[in-house]
């Protein structure tokens, strides 16, 4: 498979340290509030990648953090702490807060069919890590205190802007940004490992320190989190693109100068979801988040669809006229499904692999979903049975996870039900009969045998049953004798 790798700005085939074993970890999200649906994307994308990984082969060990402690309202260590201000905002504890918003992340997620990781791990479950890996970093010269905080040393690295050429615009954190002066940094880009009480008297949260009683830095949880379930190397790490500079560039800083060796090969990262006035965040706009799609009519799986209709790295302009044709797409999507036969055959191998090959190459190419839905369209125009176009529908599903065959399921549903509303009363033998003529007419038509098709048609009508083709299949009505 050939992935972009952010670390070296190629394409590279994506090779695990282990053969067939992928270590995969990914910053989760930090809990003071509901997630909204440009951070989704970056979650969603990652899960399809995790399944992906996993279909051709691989046994994928994932890992997450969960934020709730230790990050400020900038990544780069400045302003207010964001747990603490949710809790403010909600007259909560810290705690309660972090709980809640857990909560309401993975419910989110459900909604939109990510798996969870194998691993999930909140910071406040990993201070006796962070702790030990300052100290490492302290006994290695890689960290300083400083006015009661602990730095590290950003000039002691000779790699340390891996990822500072990404355009501007694209960083949360830039030069642009006015950042208040800590003048106990010794190199501007330095960053805190631990705080403790001389900043921040209201921190709810506090521990023990060999420094003191305080607090960790954001960065440091992810590199302790990585290395405490899959140890020293990490294959690939994931993360939206406003994570590269500076929280993956300090991750990867302290884990290389802990480990004392290359720490994650591959660098993945998701673009960004854009309204039609700029990059989508919290503080700007209509706050879009899973629950305003349901309360605005729309299944969050056609969100996920949504996301599938682009590459990852392009940024995704949403717009809720965007939303209603994938809605759309999705709905007709459905209703092709819901017309193949499941027991019409055996699954012909050979354009089984026909069809497969299109839905990997895609996928080879860079997770490209855009082409993986488009070979998912291709099954369709196979030359093949119902039964071999509903395997590899299923197939693909447990990639792309679009819900498609219990949407299918619930939608003949209803329709058998309308159908049976509709010919309650009509005498049970004669609705069979009509029933197997209706179908027998689709067959000719299919072949296009129009003569037998109207032949059947004419059958019925002599019989005083007139066949009404809707866009909902054939119907009939039985003339009053
Ligand atoms: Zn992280």
């Amino acid at each position: 498979m050939l992935l972009y790798n952010s670390a070296t700005r190629k394409r590279e085939e994506f090779i695990p340290r282990e053969e067939g074993k992928v270590t995969m970890y990914t910053c989760g999200p930090t809990v003071y509030h509901f997630a909204h649906i440009g951070n989704l994307r970056t979650y969603t994308m990652e899960d399809v990648l995790e399944r992906y990984l996993g279909y051709i082969g691989n046994k994928v060990t994932r890992v997450m953090n969960i934020t709730d402690v230790g990050h400020l309202s900038s990544d780069g260590d400045t302003g207010e702490d964001k747990m603490l201000k949710g809790a403010k905002r909600e007259h909560k504890t810290v705690l309660e807060i972090a709980k809640f918003y857990t909560d309401a992340f993975f419910a989110d997620c459900d909604k939109l069919h990510i798996k969870r990781p194998e691993f999930i791990e909140p910071a406040t479950n990993c201070i006796p890590e962070f702790i030990a890996m300052i100290e490492t970093l302290l006994a290695k010269g890689y960290a300083y205190e400083a006015g009661g905080n602990i730095y590290f040393d950003t000039s002691k690295l000779e790699r340390y802007y891996i990822f500072n050429d990404f355009k501007e615009e694209d960083l949360e954190v830039g030069v642009r940004e006015s950042v208040e002066a800590d003048h106990n940094k010794k190199n501007k880009a330095d960053f805190v490992l631990w705080f403790t009480k001389s900043k921040f008297d209201d921190q709810e949260l506090k521990w023990e320190s060999p420094w003191g009683l305080g607090y960790p830095g954001w960065h440091i949880e992810c590199s302790c989190i990585a290395s405490k379930f899959v140890g020293e190397y990490l294959d690939i790490h994931c993360g939206g693109i406003d994570n590269a500079f500076p929280h993956h560039t300090n991750e990867i800083a302290q884990s290389e100068a802990t480990f004392g060796h290359e720490w994650c090969k591959y660098w993945f990262h998701v673009h960004h979801l854009n309204t039609n006035s700029g990059k989508m965040s919290k503080s700007k706009g209509e706050f879009l988040t899973v629950s305003l799609l349901e309360e605005k009519g729309y299944d969050p799986l056609v969100y996920r669809f949504f996301c599938m209709q682009s590459h990852y790295r392009k940024n995704l302009v949403f717009s809720w006229e965007n939303l209603d044709n994938a809605k759309i797409a999705y709905n007709k999507l459905v209703g092709r499904v819901a017309e193949l036969k499941a027991n019409d055959g055996e699954i012909d191998e050979a354009a089984f692999a026909e069809g497969k090959k299109r839905f990997t190459d895609a996928l080879d190419n860079d997770l490209n979903t855009s082409l993986a839905v488009t070979a998912l369209y291709d099954v369709f125009k196979l030359r093949t049975n119902d039964r071999t176009k509903l395997a590899l529908i299923e197939s693909f599903e447990t990639v792309l996870d679009l819900g498609l065959i219990a949407a299918a399921a619930r939608l003949n549903e209803e329709k058998a039900k309308q159908a049976a509303e509709e010919n309650a009363g009509v005498d049970p033998e004669l609705l069979a009969y009509i029933q197997e003529r209706i179908e027998a007419r689709k067959a000719a038509k299919k072949a296009k045998n129009f003569a037998e098709a109207d032949a059947i048609r004419d059958e019925l009508l002599a019989k005083g049953i007139t066949l009404l083709d809707t866009r909902e299949g054939t119907k009939f009505t039985i003339n009053e004798a």
